[in-house]
């Protein structure tokens, strides 16, 4: 039997190890492609545009990794799936397979607002590692000649905690420089309220956020659909306009183009539509997680808010997903469980620990605590990570971190 995983970030890693540990290289060959030779750990994208990280800090390289499991890897970007054949089709060749996980994460969908970028407009963003390396120059060169600033999220955004992150840290930086006085920010969200974060809000995050927003002299308007962004300005729909020497909005997503043009398997964002054991609604043998996966908005917004996929989640989902095809394989039972999720949120000076369980309300539990004790907390998980994937272990516990 041939398993092959599209992806190797949060997803595609987690999914392969899970499966190993469950089934044996006698019972099946598990192949895992990816257009990135390396893995980055994503969420610490925001330190790499600060400059406090760099990318070979936070990355490792996935041949040597996988080889210890006896998982083939194959660095190679994937052009087409054809579910009715069971191939996909790379740059680098055609590959059959029995089962299939999808774990190929977003695309950013930068053509939805005219001026974002950092590729496709003058905005920056946050969303990739060459994104955050070119978020990093551009601050340098931004620092030199300050001026107003604005951060936030673009209509129908879905990782917005990012968007949180960066305006906190830049505020931190900018009064560390003793420069704040000369860099008016503006924080623009189509979030109906502070802390919605596309989940309905979690615990008392919207009175926290609301009041440290105010302490810290940042304007912020939310219900706000950024429609276009300039070299020198952000526009709203509504008609409102900010000047704007550095711009960094975070961008709605869509699934890879890979998923987006092959037959009959996402859906018209190009994310894949699954079953709760994360397998394909219609071809059995296909299964996905992390952002590749298509979920629903928790409710209707004046402005688009769509609902995030975490690396916490992602890897529940994989956990799940691997745990569901090996059960196939020695006729177990599946599982099907609500994810919930854990994030730190960097501020700068400290940070917030922020859990909801399930993260789809309603909830068991919502909770939202600020102190220094995060900060030292977010960055001890990172190099944790980093030191267990890239021996070819599991952070996740059964059932996520
Ligand atoms: C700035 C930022 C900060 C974040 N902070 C946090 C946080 O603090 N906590 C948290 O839980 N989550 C956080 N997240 C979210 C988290 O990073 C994502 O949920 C996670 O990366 C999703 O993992 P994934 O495996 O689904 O996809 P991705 O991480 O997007 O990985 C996609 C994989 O697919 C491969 N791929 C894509 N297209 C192709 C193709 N055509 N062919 C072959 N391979 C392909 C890529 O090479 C990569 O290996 C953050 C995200 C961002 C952007």
């Amino acid at each position: 039997m041939k398993i092959l995983i599209l992806g190797a970030s949060f997803g595609g890693i987690t999914t392969a190890y899970e499966l190993r540990k469950r089934l044996s290289p006698r019972q099946c060959e598990i192949m895992v492609i990816a257009k990135d030779p390396r893995f980055t750990f994503i969420p610490s994208l925001p330190w790499v545009a600060l400059g406090s990280r760099s990318l070979d800090q936070i990355s490792f390289d996935l041949a040597g990794t996988f080889d210890r499991k006896e998982i083939e890897f194959v660095h190679a970007g994937v052009t087409r799936i054809e579910p009715e054949s069971r191939q996909v089709l790379t740059d680098a060749g055609q590959y059959p397979y029995d089962v299939l996980v999808i774990a190929t994460g977003h695309r950013s969908a930068n053509e939805a607002v005219p001026g974002l970028g950092p590729f496709d407009g003058p905005a920056h963003s946050l969303m990739s590692p060459p994104e955050a390396e070119e978020a990093r120059e551009a601050l340098r060169t931004f620092l030199d000649a300050p001026g107003p600033m604005v951060m936030g999220c673009a209509p129908g955004a879905s990782c917005i905690g990012p968007a949180y992150e960066f305006v906190f840290q830049v505020d931190y930086l900018l009064r560390r420089r003793r420069m704040r006085h000369r860099v008016p920010i503006a924080f623009v969200t189509p979030e109906p309220f502070l802390g919605h974060f596309g989940v309905g809000g979690i615990g008392k995050a919207r009175q926290f956020l609301e009041g440290e927003f105010e302490q810290r002299d940042i304007r912020y308007f939310t219900s706000a659909a950024v429609s276009k962004i300039t070299g020198s300005a952000v526009e709203l729909a509504d008609g409102a306009t900010f000047e704007s020497a550095f711009s960094l909005i975070i961008p709605p997503l869509a699934g890879v183009k890979a998923i987006a043009e092959s037959p009959d398997l996402g859906n018209p964002k190009g994310f894949v539509p699954v079953d709760e054991n994360y397998r394909h609604q219609t071809f059995s043998d296909i299964y996905a997680v992390g952002v590749a996966v298509a979920f629903p908005p928790v409710d209707e917004t004046p402005v688009p808010v769509n609902f995030p996929k975490t690396g916490h989640m992602t890897e529940q989902m994989a956990a799940m997903a691997a745990h569901n095809i090996a059960a196939e394989v020695l006729g177990d039972g599946k599982i099907a469980r609500p994810l919930h999720a854990e994030c730190i949120l960097d501020m700068g000076d400290r940070a917030a620990l922020i859990k909801a369980d399930p993260f789809r309300p309603p909830r068991n539990v919502a909770r939202f605590s600020e102190g220094r004790r995060w900060l030292w907390a977010k960055k001890a998980f990172e190099r944790y990570y980093l030191w267990k994937t890239g021996r070819g272990k599991t952070v996740a516990g059964e059932w996520g971190w």
